[in-house]
């Protein structure tokens, strides 16, 4: 048995509906751009602007019904509901034909991020750590299992305390889950327990303390979330 210099530490999970059982998270991949509406709104060409690839943390997730707090750093804090699906297998090289096969199941979440450092980012050709993958930025739903259905179009939305924000239908996406998954395991070899957020469609906009997040795709655990005052200290 290893011995570790201190106790690591558990596992970020996420709840899985109907059991007792957690997913554990392996890793955090993220699509970015992966709605043409979505790309027109953040200025650019869905035929000129191919989807890209960035990633969060693992203990990033957060449950839903529990509050996030407003992160430091910024002032333009960012909603983004998008559809997550959770491998139970991985692999490399993966042809898309193949790619459902390694899916345990299918969550609401949201790709929490700062606007503003994400900006500054772009101009400066930085990367978008700072703005995408900080404490608290990826609120996942109960998954639900495949078993019950692969997930390729259903209605997605988000409301911000009542009024509905965000309004697509997953059908829409530019990369749908097995050509994401097929791209993705050519950059890195996926493993179980990897989580992939896999785009937002437009309506995206910002959130202060005391706001209520509902969200949601056809047929999935809707996730609620509220926006607690920045942490103190
Ligand atoms: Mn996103």
């Amino acid at each position: 048995m290893t011995a570790f210099v201190f106790p690591p530490p558990t596992p970020a999970s996420v709840a899985v509906a109907g059991s007792d059982q957690r997913f554990p998270v392996h890793r955090i991949y993220c699509i970015g751009l992966n709605y043409a509406d979505h790309v027109r709104e953040f200025g650019r060409d869905p035929d000129r602007s191919p989807p890209v690839f960035f990633m969060k943390p693992a203990d990033a997730v957060v449950d839903s019904g529990v509050a996030v707090p407003y992160p430091p750093a910024t002032d333009n804090f960012h909603y983004e509901i998008e559809l997550v699906v959770a491998l139970a297998r991985g692999g490399r090289n993966i042809a898309a034909q193949d790619a459902l096969g390694l899916v345990f199941g299918y969550a609401a979440g949201n790709d929490l991020t700062r606007r503003d450092l994400q900006k500054v980012a772009k101009e400066r050709g930085e990367p978008w750590d700072t703005s995408k993958g900080f404490d608290f930025s990826a609120p996942v739903a109960a998954i639900r299992p495949a078993s019950a259905g692969h997930v390729s179009r259903g209605r997605i939305w988000l409301s911000v305390n009542g009024t509905v924000r965000q309004e697509s239908d997953v059908s829409r996406m530019i990369w749908d889950v097995p050509q994401i998954i097929a791209a993705l395991s050519r950059l890195y070899e996926l493993r179980t327990g990897d989580l992939i957020f896999t785009g937002t469609p437009s309506g995206i906009g910002a959130l202060k303390p005391g706001d209520v997040l509902e969200g949601g795709i056809e047929g999935l655990e809707v996730l609620r979330n509220t926006i607690a005052p920045p942490a103190p200290g």
